[in-house]
């Protein structure tokens, strides 16, 4: 993960690689991708690598498309407008 900054960008804080979850959108297909990803400690901030950013714009074209052989099956996804 060596193109990951060690410094946030937006705050200067510590940056720290972990696992995280990120939604993906593509039309109205949806995937939670486990991917790596550099957290802020003090804004929270993620910041992706140039491969995982490339990979994450390959998916949602994929999804788009709905090209989700690959992709495991775990639910459905719901839209609910909360107007409160
Ligand atoms: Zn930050």
């Amino acid at each position: 993960m060596e193109e990951i900054v060690p410094v946030c960008p937006v705050c200067s804080g510590k940056v720290t690689v972990k696992e995280v979850e990120k939604i993906v959108k593509g039309g109205s297909n949806v995937a939670i991708l486990k991917v790596k990803a550099g957290v802020c400690s003090k804004c929270g901030e993620r910041i992706y690598s140039k491969d995982t950013h490339e990979k994450i714009q390959k998916i949602r074209k994929e999804l788009e498309l709905g090209k989700t052989e690959d992709f495991e099956v775990i639910g459905r996804a719901y839209r609910y407008k909360v107007t409160a």
